[in-house]
């Protein structure tokens, strides 16, 4: 993992931050991209801290510019980017009846069109290079649905196929494309939905085969074997790690 340089979106916080930090702990040079540009400083001063290679950076991932002129700063910075995960993501949740083409809009352009974005900027470096690895982080509610997360949902699914078209179209490339669609992970997005009443957690792990909430952890375990040399054969694939639901 040495020689290979790693963007993570939505790398200040949860899932995104447990993988920006696995993947810097195998090696890589790492990007945290957040909209929170100091969260995204701090979080790479903790991986230096670590011992591991990182720079922080705010993006907005609505915003083309932003992650044109970020891509930038990483190859000018770490190299060009071999490794793409995109984490970050908003969730909203409500009754279907009351819900606002405006928060529908805004849902998906961070989720679906926010991943769409950093996936055309960085692939000109794969295919440069002949060698590459995308990971979407989608949500295992995309296999169940949830009642008053349309927007959210939809986002997620539309997220699996957009992997599965980019796996065909660059597969000849050098270049995989995989979702992990994770189930119930303890992060700060959960905390908030638990807050919020969206979510009850005693509920959820009686759900769960594997008896216990996720770890942002499990999730990047799975994603560091996905970006991994040896992933090269798994392509346009849908990893669920969730404890054994929704499968
Ligand atoms: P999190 O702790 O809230 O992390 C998401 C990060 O994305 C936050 O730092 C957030 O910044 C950032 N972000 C939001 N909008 C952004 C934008 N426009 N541009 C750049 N960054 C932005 O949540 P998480 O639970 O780790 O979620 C990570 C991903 O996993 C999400 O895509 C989520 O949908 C997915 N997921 C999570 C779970 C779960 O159980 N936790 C389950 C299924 C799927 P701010 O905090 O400043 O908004």
């Amino acid at each position: 993992m040495s020689s290979r340089t790693a963007i993570v979106t939505g790398g200040a916080s949860g899932i995104g931050l447990a993988i920006g930090r696995r993947l810097a702990a195998d090696g890589a040079s790492v990007a945290l991209m957040d909209l929170d540009a100091e969260a995204a400083r701090d979080a790479a001063a903790a991986l230096e801290a670590e011992g591991g290679k990182a720079l922080g950076l705010g993006v907005d991932v609505t915003d083309r510019l932003a992650i044109d002129s970020a891509v930038a700063e990483v190859r000018a910075t770490l190299g060009a980017s071999a490794i793409l995960v995109n984490s970050a993501g908003i969730t909203v949740a409500g009754p279907f009846l009351e819900l606002t083409a405006e928060t529908w809009n805004r849902v998906l352009a961070v989720n679906l069109t926010g991943t769409f974005e950093c996936c055309q900027a960085v692939l000109p470096d794969m295919i440069e290079r002949g060698w590459g690895r995308i990971v979407n982080i989608s949500s295992s509610s995309m296999h169940s649905g949830v009642p008053g997360m349309a927007a959210y949902v939809s986002s997620k699914a539309g997220m699996v196929g957009l992997t599965k078209v980019l796996a065909l179209e660059f597969g000849r490339r050098g270049i995989t494309v995989n979702t992990i669609p994770p189930g119930f992970i303890e992060t700060p997005m959960m905390r908030e939905s638990l807050r919020k009443g969206v979510f009850d957690m005693d509920l959820q792990v009686s759900r769960t085969p594997v008896g216990r909430v996720g770890r942002p952890e499990d999730i990047a375990a799975t994603c560091a074997f996905l970006v991994s040399e040896e992933a090269a054969y798994i392509t346009g694939q849908i990893i669920g790690v969730n404890g054994g639901r929704n499968t």
